[in-house]
Order: structure tokens, then C-alpha cells, then sequence
């Protein structure tokens, strides 16, 4: 595809249609880049499928998605994966992001970010760097993503400091690390974090497939909370801690991506386009792709798009509750994997009729001596393949 969509600047108004609230432009585009990766966290976020796609957009068609986006009004940009540092056109497209104006942040493990590397993206005109760790100790650190990484990881962090960019680390939460989070705030004071996303697992991709072992105790993320409160009151502007808690400790759901098509677009490896990372195993939905249709095409125009933009959309309980500009209903993959159907609000929301599913999830997280018979899964090739090949419809949907 070349770069012909790049000049069709659209704007709010002109998609009004009928009664029919305007469409947003979208702001921020996620790029992930690729699925590969060095490493085999068993929370990753990447469908378990992964393996079943493999082909990755050039440089060329990721150049064009990054114009056409820009054109229609994105101004964030993140490059994701898997491990973006595996494609070695990285600084090109980072080179292109500054030129056309977006804010662009690499999300990276730091598996191969070198001093060489850094210093070229930030000649490229990289603005922001979010650095994952799996835990402040090297044992569960290393454990969790089944390689040697927590010293290199480090290392990294240092670097990335003294190329003087901005650095959030990252840290996803689950029942192994939360009695850490005192130590992994430490470990980012001392690294210098300008800021620390401290992300409690979502259920979705492996982390979903090893919910029986990571989701937390009721207490667990009460004391992680309660930590954290602690902290802001004393080191103020230091380094600004986000924790959000788990959904699944919630009595309401998250406003999941700010809406469904309302903000957010992200680009599979393979140029298919989703309203939201985790939505590519939803049944029903003919997700589009960069390879065959224009960037605003598939933003205003496609059925996937659509479907859960705004409020019509909407079952009960959700159609005629007073809550639901709030939250929009939640997360449709929640709903999906949960309750069997997209449409059905979140199930965190305890106005659901399958709210006990969640109930049920957390109790069992907190059952003593609870049987968790399935081993944990790492996340790679091996068991993409054997769990992609037992069953291609439930891999692909978690
Ligand atoms: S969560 Fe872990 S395995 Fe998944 S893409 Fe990130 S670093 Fe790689
Ligand atoms: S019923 Fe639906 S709209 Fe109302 S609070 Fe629950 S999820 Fe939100």
C-alpha cells in the first residue's frame, strides 16, 4: 500500500451521520511491531495464538499506517510487540513518527536495547521509554519469564537514564509479586523512574490461560494499596506511582479503552486493526487490515469499528442503567470470555447476571491449599503451537 490516504485529513463532524453522534478521530495508535520475543512472561497479553500469525507488515506498509494515522488526527504512538527492539527498522519508523509529529514511547522488555541502539532512536527522536521488570528479586524476576534478565534489565535501565530519556517502568501485578510492591517502588526510586505503572494483571492472552495462578487474594491487593498510598504521601513528586485495581475486585467495570472505537488503534504485526489489543479472538467480527483497506476506512467505516461504538449497541441490564455513559458497559473481551457473548455487560459489574462468575474466580483465589491442577504456561512457540492445535477457537480467543 503506499501512501495515498495520508492527505485525507478527516475531522468530527464530517462523519456525523442522521442522529448519530459524531465519530472521533482516533489519538493514539499502538504499533506492535511484532509477536516475537526473547522472553516467556506467563501473563503476556499477546493471543495465545500468536504463532498461527506470523507475518509481520515491512517497513514500508508500517510507514504508511503511521502516515494515514497521523493524517487522521493520531498524536500518540507507541511501538509495541512482543519485543519491538527485534525489528531492525525500529529508529526508521521512529525517524518517521518524529517527522510527522506524533509523541512516540517504545515499550520494550530491554532485551537488546544497547548503548548503540538508544543512542540511535534518540537521534531517530524517541521521546519516551517504558521498561518492564516481572519483580523487584532476581529469582521471580527470571522465574516469571523463564529466562536470565533481571541484571541485563537493570543494566538497561541505567542506560536508558543516561541517554536521558524519561523512563516509566512497568511492573505487572499478580499473587507472586504484590507482597513485593514495596521493593519494586524502591527499586524504581532508586533506578530513577520518572514514573511507575504498576499494572495489575488483565485476564486476557496468557494471563488468562494462568488465571487459577495469578489472580490475587482479596488482602493481597488491599496491602499492595495501601503500600502504595503510603509511598505517594511520602516521596511526592519523585516518581508518580499508578496502580489501578484488578477489575475483578471491582463492583463496577472500567470504562474499558475509553469506548469501543473511541480513541484507541491498534495495529497487529500481521496489519490487522483492533479497537483494542486483546480483541482479536472476539467470534463474529471480520477484524480489517491495513494490507486492504485505508487507515480512515477502516476507523469510520468498518462493521468491526462499529459494532460496540457508543451506547445502541447495548443489552440489559446495561441499556437501561444510569450508569452506562460512566462506563460504557466495560470491557466487551471480558464480557465475551466470561459470559460467552460480547454484547452482555462486563460481568465485574455486580448488576450483571453472571457477576458470580467473577465471584467465583476470586474465591477460588483465595481457597487455602486450592488444587491448581493446570502447570503454569509459558508463553512461547512450543505451547502456542500444542494449545493453537487442540483447540485453534479457544486459543484464539484467549
Ligand atoms: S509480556 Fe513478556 S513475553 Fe509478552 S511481549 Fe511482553 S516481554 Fe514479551
Ligand atoms: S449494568 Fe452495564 S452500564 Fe450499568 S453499571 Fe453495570 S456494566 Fe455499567
Amino acid at each position: 500500500m503506499t501512501g495515498t490516504h495520508a492527505t485525507s485529513t478527516a475531522t468530527a463532524s464530517e462523519h456525523a451521520t442522521g442522529s448519530k453522534p459524531a465519530i472521533a478521530p482516533p489519538l493514539w495508535l499502538l504499533a506492535e511491531l511484532t509477536y516475537r520475543c526473547p522472553l516467556h512472561c506467563v501473563f503476556c497479553y499477546n493471543p495465545v495464538d500468536y504463532t498461527a500469525h506470523h507475518h509481520e507488515l515491512d517497513t514500508g506498509e508500517w510507514i504508511d499506517v503511521l502516515r494515514q494515522a497521523r493524517a487522521l488526527g493520531a498524536a500518540q504512538l507507541g511501538f509495541s510487540g512482543g519485543e519491538p527492539l527485534l525489528r531492525e527498522d525500529l529508529e526508521v519508523l521512529v525517524g518517521e513518527a518524529r517527522a510527522l509529529g506524533f509523541y512516540t514511547n517504545l515499550i520494550t522488555s530491554g532485551v537488546g536495547l544497547s548503548n548503540t541502539r538508544l543512542g540511535d532512536l534518540k537521534a531517530a527522536g524517541l521521546d519516551h521509554i517504558q521498561l518492564s521488570f516481572q519483580d523487584s528479586t532476581q529469582a521471580l524476576n527470571d522465574f516469571l519469564s523463564s529466562t536470565r534478565t533481571f541484571d541485563l534489565k537493570k543494566r538497561t535501565a541505567a542506560s536508558i537514564k543516561q541517554h536521558g530519556f524519561p523512563m516509566v517502568m512497568n511492573c505487572v501485578l499478580h499473587r507472586y509479586n504484590l507482597p513485593h510492591v514495596a521493593k519494586i517502588i524502591d527499586m524504581a526510586l532508586a533506578m530513577g523512574a520518572e514514573y511507575l505503572e504498576l499494572a495489575n494483571t488483565q485476564y486476557y492472552g496468557w494471563a488468562h490461560a494462568n488465571r487459577a495462578h495469578l489472580l490475587p487474594t482479596h488482602e493481597q491487593v488491599a496491602e499492595a494499596e495501601a503500600v502504595v498510598e503510603r509511598y505517594r504521601n511520602t516521596i511526592g513528586d519523585a516518581c508518580k506511582i499508578f496502580f489501578v485495581v484488578p477489575d475483578y475486585f471491582e463492583r463496577r467495570p472500567k470504562r474499558c479503552m475509553n469506548g469501543w472505537g473511541a480513541v484507541f488503534l491498534g495495529i497487529a504485526p500481521d496489519g490487522v486493526a483492533l479497537p483494542c489489543h486483546a480483541a482479536r479472538g472476539l467470534p463474529g467480527l471480520a477484524f480489517p487490515n491495513v494490507k486492504s483497506s485505508s487507515v480512515r476506512e477502516i476507523w469510520y467505516d468498518s462493521e468491526a469499528f462499529n459494532r460496540y461504538r457508543g451506547l445502541e449497541w447495548m443489552k440489559e441490564p446495561c441499556r437501561s442503567c444510569d450508569e452506562k455513559t460512566r462506563d460504557l458497559g466495560g470491557c466487551r473481551c471480558q464480557a465475551y470470555w466470561l459470559t460467552g457473548d460480547a454484547a452482555n455487560a462486563d460481568p465485574v459489574c455486580d448488576k450483571s447476571p453472571r457477576h458470580g462468575e467473577v465471584v467465583e474466580a476470586v474465591r477460588f483465589a483465595a481457597t487455602a491449599g486450592e488444587s491448581r491442577e493446570q502447570p503454569i504456561l509459558f508463553r512461547n512457540d512450543a505451547n502456542s503451537r500444542t494449545l493453537t492445535a487442540a483447540s485453534p477457537a479457544k486459543a484464539a480467543r484467549q
